[in-house]
C-alpha cells in the first residue's frame, strides 16, 4: 500500500470519528425532540458538562473506562461504536468509489442511515428531521450522481417518452422513493387491515426511511435493500421468536435492518444485482 493511500485512509478515519461524535448527539437527542446544537453535552445522571478532553472520540471512552468522570455512571458503548462505524463507512465508501461525487453521495447516505439504525435500535424511533433532510439531499445529489432509472425508462418507452440525463436521474430518484415508500406503506396497511400485529411492526418511520433510501438508490437498489433487509430481519427475528418466549411479540427494530441493508446496497448492491441478473439470464 502506498503512503498517499494510507494517509487518505487515516485522514478519512479521523474525520469519520469526528462526524460520528456528532451523529451520537443526533442519535441520543432527536428521539426526545431535543436540539442537536445546544446545549453542550452533559452527563445524563449528574448533569455535569462533558469537558473537551473527555469528548475525544473513542479515546476518551477508553481512558475513562466507559464511565462518567464525575459520578462514575456507565457511558453507553454505543458512543464509541457509532464513532468507529462512521470512520469505517467513510473508509469503505472511499475504497469503493475513490474521491468522487459518488463518494460524497454514499458517505452522506451512510451517515444518515447510521443515525436511523441507532435511533431505531435504542428508542424505536426514526426521526423525521433525518428522513426529510435525507429525501431532499437524495433528490439534490441525483442531479450530480446518476440514479439508475432503467425500470421507469422501460415503462415510459411504451408511452413514447424518452427521458435523458439529469431528467432521467431525477425521475429515477423519485421513482425509487415512491417504489420503496409505497411498498412499505402498502405492507403497513395490509398488516393493519389483516388485524394482526398491526402497524406497530411497519410504522410510518419505516415508510419515511424507504422514501429516503429510494431517492438515493433508485428502484433496483431499493429492491435489493428491501430484499436483504427483510431477509436478514427474518433470519434474526423468526428463530428467536420460535425458540425463546422472551422475544415473542417483540418489537423488532426493522428500520435498523433496512438501514444496514441500504448501506450494503450502496456499496455492493450493484455487483450483487449484476451477478443475479447474469445468473438468471435476465441480463443482455
Ligand atoms: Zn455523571
Amino acid at each position: 500500500m502506498n503512503l498517499g493511500i494510507l494517509v487518505s485512509y487515516v485522514t478519512l478515519a479521523v474525520f469519520g470519528l469526528a462526524f460520528g461524535s456528532f451523529l451520537n448527539v443526533c442519535i441520543f437527542r432527536l428521539p426526545r425532540g431535543e436540539s442537536v446544537i445546544a446545549p453542550r453535552s452533559h452527563c445524563p445522571r449528574c448533569s455535569k458538562p462533558i469537558r473537551w478532553y473527555d469528548n475525544i472520540p473513542v479515546l476518551s471512552y477508553l481512558l475513562l473506562g466507559g464511565r462518567c468522570r464525575d459520578c462514575r455512571e456507565r457511558i453507553s458503548p454505543i458512543y464509541p461504536a457509532v464513532e468507529i462505524l462512521t470512520a469505517a463507512i467513510l473508509v469503505a465508501t472511499f475504497v469503493r468509489y475513490a474521491l468522487s461525487p459518488e463518494f460524497v453521495k454514499y458517505a452522506v447516505l451512510g451517515m444518515l442511515l447510521l443515525i436511523v439504525i441507532f435511533t431505531d435500535l435504542t428508542a424505536r424511533r426514526i426521526p423525521q428531521p433525518v428522513t426529510l433532510l435525507g429525501m431532499g439531499l437524495g433528490l439534490l445529489l441525483s442531479v450530480i450522481v446518476p440514479v439508475d432509472n432503467r425500470p421507469l425508462e422501460w415503462v415510459l418507452r411504451w408511452f413514447g417518452i424518452f427521458p435523458e440525463g439529469v431528467t432521467s436521474s431525477l425521475l429515477g430518484s423519485v421513482a425509487g422513493a415512491l417504489f420503496g415508500g409505497g411498498l412499505f406503506y402498502a405492507a403497513g396497511q395490509a398488516f393493519y387491515y389483516l388485524g394482526r400485529r398491526q402497524k406497530e411492526y411497519l410504522g410510518f418511520g419505516d415508510v419515511m426511511l424507504m422514501l429516503m433510501v429510494g431517492t438515493f438508490l433508485g428502484v433496483p437498489l431499493t429492491l435489493v435493500t428491501m430484499f436483504l433487509g427483510s431477509l436478514v430481519g427474518s433470519l434474526i427475528a423468526l428463530p428467536l421468536e420460535i425458540i425463546t418466549r422472551r422475544f415473542r411479540g417483540y418489537h423488532w427494530p426493522y428500520g435498523s435492518f433496512l438501514g444496514t441493508a441500504a448501506i450494503y446496497a450502496a456499496l455492493g448492491g450493484q455487483a450483487l444485482l449484476d451477478a443475479y441478473l447474469r445468473w438468471s439470464g435476465l441480463a443482455g
